[in-house]
């Protein structure tokens, strides 16, 4: 790994979601494909959508649409949602799509591999910090410890076509949705044939194919500490899904003390391990989200046992006295601010 002792951040981007896209100044485009963009609302984020290539904006209409069908799916306060469903099947089996399933499965697959630092099951959780109506609160430690009786991954049980939940356990498929989405919505793309796209949901980005110069993406990670326009470094990736979690991306205040909105499941409360950020770099979509949420609450040195461990990904963290830390295979692509 490389440290980048409390390196702040100090270049000022324009646009800074949470992850910010630069199309360098130098990469003219000189082919006569068509370049289209698309902005949407879903997700409970703003969607960023940009392909290059012919078919470019009939494929991003369907890319808008895969996105509201799959939030549909996936959302746990739609009253048909299938996730709304499972919630409310007190323990009966619900039938559910790949939309579910797959998403799921890669969310367990994580919770296993990381001692459950990720659990979909936290949900009652997060709904009493007040995450989902945003009417905030700081639950009573009793309180916490009477819903997290109920938090554990291993109460679900996924089958081939299906998934149960026992009674009073519900989950929350919050920290996988948007990379599930990018990941779909990227094989669309690129099925549609255009020749490079990239899709931005809030702090996830993806990314298909080359810029139209043939170059590779650059990738922003934003600075933790100056969300609206402050940059950490960026990354320059290829093919890739690049996920930032962070506390700064949701949260409140109270009594001066700041609460957000990623659960620690063995506390209940917000996870406090020692960092700001962590962004994946992941093939996969869903897993780079995933993994992005997980590594942020086990901390660096659990993080960056899980990367030895498993590999397949690599990451940025922002730790919070400014360090910077690197995986080693970032070492080339991941220049600071
Ligand atoms: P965001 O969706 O805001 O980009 P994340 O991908 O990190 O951020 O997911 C955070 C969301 O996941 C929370 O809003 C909540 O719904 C849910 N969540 C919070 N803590 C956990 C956890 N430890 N495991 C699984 N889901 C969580
Ligand atoms: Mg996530």
């Amino acid at each position: 790994m490389s440290v980048i002792k409390n390196k702040k951040a100090t270049t000022a981007a324009a646009l800074c979601l949470a992850v910010v896209l630069f199309f360098c100044s130098c990469g003219i485009y000189k082919g006569d494909d068509e370049k289209s963009e698309k902005q949407l609302f879903a997700m409970d984020t703003v969607i960023e959508l940009t392909s290059y290539g012919k078919n470019s904006e009939a494929a991003l209409e369907k890319v808008a649409e895969k996105i509201k069908e799959l939030e549909k799916e996936l959302s746990t306060t739609e009253e048909n949602s299938a996730v709304n469903k499972i919630n409310t099947a007190n323990g009966k089996a619900v039938a559910v799509s790949g939309n579910v399933l797959v998403p799921l499965r890669a969310s367990l697959d994580i919770s296993e591999k990381s001692g459950g630092a990720l659990d979909v099951t936290v949900y009652p959780v997060v709904k009493a910090w007040g995450f989902i109506s945003k009417d905030y609160r700081v639950p009573e430690e009793i309180e916490l410890m009477r819903l997290l009786d109920k938090v554990n991954y291993k109460n679900i049980t996924v089958g081939d076509t299906g998934v149960v939940v026992p009674s009073g356990v519900e989950i929350d498929l919050g920290s996988v949705a948007k990379g599930y989405a990018s990941q779909v919505v990227c094989e669309m793309l690129k099925e549609s044939g255009v020749e490079g796209a990239v899709v931005s949901l809030g702090g996830n980005v993806q990314t298909v194919g080359r810029k139209p110069d043939g170059s590779k993406w650059r990738v922003a990670i934003c600075d933790p500490d100056n969300p609206d326009g402050g940059i950490t470094g960026t990354l320059t990736v290829g093919e890739a899904a690049v996920v930032t979690s962070g506390g700064y991306q949701r949260f409140f205040e109270r009594d001066g003390k700041k609460y957000h909105h990623i659960i620690d499941p063995s506390t209940g409360n917000p996870a406090d391990s020692g960092l700001k950020s962590v962004t994946i770099v992941c093939p996969d979509g869903t897993y780079a989200d995933g993994l992005s949420t997980a590594l942020f609450v086990l901390g660096l040195e659990k993080a960056m046992d899980y990367h030895e461990k498993y590999g397949g990904f690599e990451a940025v963290f922002v730790s919070d006295d400014g360090t910077v830390t690197v995986t080693d295979g970032l070492k080339d692509s991941f220049a600071p601010s």
